[in-house]
């Protein structure tokens, strides 16, 4: 076995269950079952390598460069990769290359940029739970976010599917489960982790070790042993995964899920924050809708607070002042908005900085977002409380940006160590270094004269190379004239090259110089970093502070533009909402297309509202309206419509029937009962529960009948006695409201014309008498045949008996005359007769007369004018 072998096998052996990428030289291999694996994964080339006597081993290898690509697609694959680096230079000498793995890389400790979505955090989570209760702490090592929680086991699926880790730590003992969301399964990788790792007395010391502190009293989790446990996970597993330098994190933050409105995946699906579905295109969700943020500081903070809407009416009265600050005044907004476009992602390049891995261009970016913070500071100050307020949260750091611009070229080239990236006058070392290069590389170009001079060949010219260096080259034609002190080096077809001493002390310098130039800009680089991340936390509340001003003028730039208005929000009892708009649908309608309809919901009297109308009238646009107006209002913005109120609302559920859950498998007429369950279980008084056509996914007669049990439940119990919209095509719901005094009936207003349904999209008091299945059947384009027979059907099952035929006709709309509709078929009244023949009782004579009848009815229509 050759020695390398040897030391891989070492290596290996420490991370069994990693894809260990072995450094040789420009390359990183993998070897054996771990080759095997990335070759497929990677579909790059498996060959083998001889590590010994007859020993031939599998090996795969990408070049070092590329690196990050690959890396890419293994974690993408469900690999852990291990990354095992040369740690000394390779010498003449033929001792072994010393190696180790510096980092383990998984999904939740990334840190490539162009593994990360930009605005998006990238969470790490780790989750422990013990008796009823449960520990989550969740970090973002690229901004250093870092947070922990205690509450109770059941809540903690919902608390984990709204973070959406990319990798969750859990013990690995089989006596504590840890009940993980099913969604989460399917998109986090789940890492085991030794049970030690979660034991409070190691957990703890590796926090007061990580952050240097006596006592956890600080951070607020002293007396929240399982939030402990769960961050000190955390903390062991960075320390395993980085090598070298452990990721920065900044002070651990506790909360509580009682701060914050809960809000269920599927609510969140339903409404469309993040994703939609519903109005096809991605980018129509509320968060896209809302976020004209300019930094990704700020792009990321406006995700999470949408995420999380806030309970705290004070909290939520000071950030509606900010936005209403930039409403306000649109110079300032125009201004901010303006500098803050200069800012780039100062969380992600700050908790680099004491890795090193830091690109000069990143340093100078640091640097300009710096002072345009600094800027903002300043316009913001002495405005009002708010912007004073805000000012005050971005406190200057001169000192880092003095430093960077000292230290860095304005304009860097290539990377440190290439000698363009340290400033002049930032280390006289450095300065003389390059001085001494330059002075050499001077002198030899002035030798050139001097040697043509003295030997009088005029073609003389000195060159270098990379084997014999410097060098004087001397044509064929002129080697009589070459003098004694040349050295002949090397022959070529039309000439000859010499050295003589005086290049090659001279050339020695050069080269030294440049090798010492090396290092030291290297090591001066290094240092720089260093000393910019002693300044780590000021930066990054400087980058929070930053993200905050961003989304206030997001949200002020998004609420002027689409005329919102700032809601009251109080701790009543009401969501009273006048001419509210859905702020994603009227983007996609064209301006002034968007019908605004008013709510009124009341915990005393109104509280549910069942709403009536048929398909396509608007019904799930106006209940979901309303819920995303209350979530607008609850995490500080503006809201479509011309006036709000909104009570504190605590959770919002929303769900719709009939609905494939395919990612679960769960029948939907199953899934839909689940979720239903769990609102009846969950509400409180201070819920709003939207419900769009529950009991659709089974049989009419079972739908209606849950569909009236779950209203007058949701109505009686007074421990839920919630806010509930309710859509709903079964317009026999409406009777609810004879008998519920909290019921109200509305239903979305349509007029018939003719034949035809033309949607109003307003809601009024009242419930719809009937579908319109029908009229929409036809505007969707159904044959004729087909609508009119629908109508016939419809009219036996409505009145069966001998009263059928007046039925009939009062509900089916007289046909309009020919003259005013041109375009209707005038078959249309043969084909009616056609189907109203009883084939299977006509003789074949009836047959034949009837057809002939026919016929000559389809002539007579034919030749009318
Ligand atoms: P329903 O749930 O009653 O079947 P939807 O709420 O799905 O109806 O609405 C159908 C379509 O009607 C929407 O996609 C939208 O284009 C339009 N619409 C709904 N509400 C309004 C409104 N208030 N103003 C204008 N168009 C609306
Ligand atoms: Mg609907």
């Amino acid at each position: 076995m050759t020695p390398i072998r040897r030391q891989y096998l070492k290596i290996k052996h420490s991370y069994p269950d990693a894809l260990v990428l072995f450094r040789l030289g420009d390359f990183y291999e993998t070897f054996d079952d771990d080759a095997r694996a990335a070759s497929q994964d990677l579909e790059i080339t498996l060959t083998s390598r001889s590590m010994g006597k007859n020993l031939k081993v599998p090996m795969a290898g990408v070049p070092a460069h590329a690196l990050e690509s690959y890396l890419a697609r293994l974690i993408k694959k469900g690999h852990k990769v291990a990354i095992c680096e040369q740690l000394t230079l390779p010498t003449s000498s033929r001792a072994l290359v010393e190696r180790d793995v510096v980092r383990v890389v998984t999904p939740g400790t990334l840190v490539e940029t162009g593994l990360l979505e930009q605005k998006a955090n990238n969470y790490l989570a780790a989750v422990i739970s013990e008796g009823g209760l449960s520990g989550l702490a969740y970090a973002d090592i690229t901004t250093g976010q870092f947070s922990a929680t205690q509450l109770p086991t059941g809540q903690l699926a919902l608390e984990l599917e709204r973070i959406s880790p990319a990798e969750v730590l859990v013990p690995d003992a089989a006596d504590s489960p840890v009940p993980l969301p099913q969604s989460l399964e399917n998109q986090a990788q789940v890492t085991p982790l030794s049970g030690l790792s979660f034991e409070f007395q190691p957990a703890q010391d590796a926090l007061l070790d990580h952050y240097g502190i006596l006592s956890l009293e600080s951070f607020g989790c002293s007396h929240l042993p399982l939030a402990v446990r769960a961050a000190g996970a955390i903390i062991d597993y960075l320390g395993r995964t980085y090598k070298t330098a452990k990721p920065p994190l900044s002070p651990l933050a506790t909360y509580s899920t009682a701060d914050y409105m809960t809000l269920d995946a599927q609510t969140v699906r339903n409404l469309e924050l993040f994703q939609a579905g519903r109005w096809g295109s991605s980018s129509l969700t509320l968060l896209a809708t809302l976020d004209q943020t300019r930094t990704p500081m700020g792009a990321r903070l406006l995700r999470r607070w949408l995420g999380q809407p806030l309970l705290d009416l004070e909290a939520l009265e000071r950030r509606l002042a900010s936005v209403q600050l930039f409403v306000d005044d649109a110079f300032l907004r125009g201004a901010v908005s303006a500098t803050l476009s200069r800012i780039s992602d100062l969380e992600r390049i700050s908790s680099r900085l004491n890795t090193g891995n830091v690109h000069p261009r990143e340093l100078l970016a640091l640097k300009e977002g710096i002072e345009a913070s600094a800027e903002t500071a300043q316009r913001l100050t002495g405005i009002d409380y708010a912007g004073q307020y805000l000012s005050q949260q971005l406190v200057p750091l001169p000192d880092v940006a003095a430093l960077i611009a000292h230290a860095v070229a304005a304009e860097p080239t290539g990377n440190p160590g290439e000698g363009g990236v340290i400033n002049p006058g930032f280390s006289d070392d450095l300065d003389r270094l390059k001085a001494m290069a330059s002075d050499s590389r001077r002198f030899i170009a002035g030798l050139e004269q001097q040697e043509k001079e003295r030997t009088g060949i005029r073609n003389l010219k000195i060159g270098f190379n990379h084997v014999f260096g410097y060098y004087i080259e001397i044509s064929k034609s002129n080697q009589s004239q070459v003098p004694d002190d040349y050295i002949r080096r090397q022959t070529l077809a039309n000439g000859e090259r010499y050295i003589i001493p005086q290049l090659k002390e001279y050339e020695a310098q050069v080269l030294s110089a440049r090798e010492q130039i090396e290092q030291l800009e290297v090591d001066l680089y290094r240092r720089l970093c260093r000393q910019l991340s002693e300044s780590l936390e000021a930066i990054n509340r400087l980058a929070h502070g930053i993200a905050q001003v961003d989304v206030f003028v997001a949200l002020a730039e998004v609420a002027v533009r689409n005329r919102y208005v700032r809601p009251d929000i109080n701790n009543g009892n009401e969501i009273s909402i006048k001419d509210g708009r859905h702020p994603v649908v009227e983007q996609v309608l064209e301006t002034g297309g968007y019908v605004p309809n008013d709510v009124y919901l009341s915990t005393d009297d109104a509280r549910v509202i069942v709403l009536t109308g048929p398909n396509m009238a608007g019904k799930s646009t106006f209940i979901r309206q309303v819920a995303v107006i209350t979530l607008m209002a609850q995490i500080g913005s503006f809201v479509p419509a011309a006036a709000t109120t909104i009570g504190l609302t605590d959770r919002i559920f929303s769900r719709v029937g009939l609905q494939d859950d395919l990612t679960t498998g769960q029948s939907t007429f199953m899934v839909e009962m689940v979720e239903t369950a769990a609102i009846l279980n969950q509400a409180t008084p201070r819920s709003l529960v939207v419900l769009d056509e529950i009991g659709r996914g089974t049989s009419t007669y079972d739908g209606l009948s849950i569909a009236r049990a779950v209203i007058e439940h949701l109505h009686n119990d007074p421990r839920l006695s919630c806010k509930c919209l309710f859509a709903t095509h079964y317009h026999e719901l409406t009777e609810l409201a004879q008998t519920l005094p909290g019921v109200r009936n509305f239903n979305v207003a349509v007029v018939e014309e003719g034949n035809d349904v033309v949607f109003l999209h307003r809601i009024v008091p009242g419930g719809a008498d009937r579908s319109y299945g029908v009229h929409v059947a036809r505007l969707a384009g159904l044959p004729p045949a087909v609508i009119s027979r629908a109508w016939e059907v419809l009219g036996d099952l409505e009145t069966p008996g001998p009263a059928q035929t007046s039925a009939r006709k009062s509900r089916r709309p007289t046909p309009p005359p020919a003259q005013q509709l041109p375009l209707l078929d005038p078959t249309q009244p043969v084909i009616e007769e056609i189907l109203a023949v009883d084939v299977a009782n006509l003789t074949p004579l009836e047959a034949i007369n009837k057809l002939y009848e026919l016929q000559q009815k389809v002539r007579g229509s034919a030749d009318a004018p």
